[in-house]
C-alpha cells in the first residue's frame, strides 16, 4: 500500500474513533456555527449531524449564555490558547439528561468543557474544538458528600427533641457575641428561662406528655424571637435566648411578652390540656462580664431570684 493510502485509511480510522468516543466532540467556525458533531453529541441531543452543521451552536440550543461563551470562544482563537470550564463554575452547558441508573438524584448531566483552538497548516487559526466531559459521577458523589456533611453539622448543633439549638451551639454564639463586645460595645442580652415545677407534669402525666410540652413550648419560643435572635436548650427544661442589639430594659419586656405566651397557652395532650407557667432571669452583656460565664451567671442569679420569689416572673440582673 502506498504511503498516501495508509495515511488516508489511518485518518479514517481515527475519524471512525472520534465518531464514536464517549466524549462530547464539536468544531466551531468564527461564527460560531458547527462544523463537526460528534455521535454523542447526536445521541444526546437527539439531533443528528446532517440537522446540527452550518446551523449556529445559539440557534440551536438558545439556553446557552451566548454572550458568555462568545467571549470565551473569541478568547480562545484570539489567544490560541485553550480554556477549561469545570462543572463547578457551571454545572452544564448542554442540556442533556443524564442516563445513569446510578445517580437518581442528577437529571441533568453535569460537563466540564475544554475549548481548543485548532490550528490550521498554514498557522492560523479560525476554529474552536469543544471537548463535552460527562462528569455526572463524581459531580454527584461530590454533592451527596457535601449534602451530607451539611446535615451532619446541621444535626451536631441541633437538640433532637425540639429542634432548637444545643447547648454547645449556643455557647459558641454566646462567645461570638462576647467577641463583638469587646470590639462594638453593643447591647447583648441573654434570656434564660425555665419552665416552673416542670417535675410534676412527668410526675402527673408521664414523660411523653412532659416531652410534648416541651416541644410545645420550644415552639412558642422560637416564633417570638426576630430572625437576628438565638434560643437554645440549655438543659432539660431550660432555655437561653441571645438578644442581639438588645439592651436590658427591652430584653425585660421581649421576656415578660414571651411569658404571658406561655402561661396564656393550651397544649392539647391527647385527653386533657395543659398550661405551665416559666421564670425568667434576664442580664445584658457589661464591661465588668469578664468572660460568657459571667455574663450567663447574672442570668441564672436573677433566675434563682424568679423561682424563689413565687415563680412565673421575670427578674432583671443588675
Ligand atoms: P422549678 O420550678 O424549680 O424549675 O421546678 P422543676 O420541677 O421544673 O425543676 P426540677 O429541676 O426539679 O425538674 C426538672 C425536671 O425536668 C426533672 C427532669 O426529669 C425533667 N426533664 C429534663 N429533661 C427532660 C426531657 O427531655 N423530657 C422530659 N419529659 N422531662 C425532662
Ligand atoms: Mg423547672
Ligand atoms: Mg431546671
Amino acid at each position: 500500500m502506498s504511503s498516501t493510502a495508509e495515511d488516508m485509511m489511518e485518518l479514517h480510522w481515527l475519524f471512525d474513533m472520534l465518531q464514536h468516543i464517549d466524549v462530547g466532540l464539536v468544531v466551531l467556525n468564527e461564527k460560531y456555527e458547527i462544523k463537526l458533531w460528534n455521535s454523542f453529541m447526536e445521541n444526546h441531543s437527539g439531533m443528528s449531524s446532517s440537522i446540527a452543521k452550518e446551523r449556529s451552536l445559539f440557534e440551536v440550543f438558545p439556553s446557552i449564555n451566548s454572550e458568555w461563551l462568545q467571549r470565551k470562544l473569541d478568547n480562545v482563537i484570539a489567544l490560541r490558547t485553550p480554556i477549561f470550564v469545570s462543572w463547578e463554575q457551571r454545572p452544564h452547558l448542554f442540556p442533556f439528561k443524564s442516563y445513569r441508573p446510578i445517580t437518581g438524584i442528577a437529571d441533568k448531566m453535569y460537563q466540564n468543557i475544554a475549548l481548543r483552538p485548532i490550528t490550521n497548516a498554514d498557522g492560523s487559526v479560525k476554529y474552536v474544538c469543544m471537548v463535552v466531559y460527562d462528569v455526572t459521577d463524581v459531580a454527584v458523589s461530590k454533592e451527596s458528600l457535601s449534602s451530607a456533611n451539611r446535615k451532619l453539622d446541621r444535626l451536631s448543633k441541633t437538640d433532637p427533641l425540639t429542634q432548637l439549638q444545643n447547648r454547645g451551639s449556643l455557647d459558641k454564639t454566646m462567645g461570638s457575641a462576647f467577641h463583638s463586645f469587646q470590639i462594638d460595645h453593643g447591647s447583648y442580652s441573654l434570656v434564660m428561662g425555665d419552665i416552673d415545677f416542670f417535675k410534676k407534669i412527668n410526675d402527673q402525666h408521664g414523660h411523653p406528655v412532659g416531652d410534648l410540652v416541651l416541644k410545645n413550648v420550644s415552639k412558642l419560643i422560637a416564633s417570638s424571637i426576630r430572625s437576628s435572635d438565638f434560643v437554645g436548650r440549655y438543659g432539660g427544661e431550660e432555655f437561653v435566648i441571645l438578644l442581639p442589639n438588645t439592651d436590658a430594659d427591652s430584653a425585660l419586656f421581649f421576656s415578660e411578652v414571651l411569658r404571658r405566651k406561655v402561661a396564656d397557652a393550651k397544649i392539647a395532650t391527647g385527653n386533657t390540656e395543659i398550661s405551665v407557667t416559666m421564670s425568667f432571669g434576664v442580664s445584658q452583656l457589661k464591661r465588668t462580664d469578664h468572660s460568657v460565664s459571667d455574663w450567663l451567671n447574672r442570668a441564672d442569679g436573677a433566675l434563682y431570684k424568679a423561682k424563689a420569689e413565687g415563680r412565673n416572673q421575670s427578674i432583671l440582673a443588675r
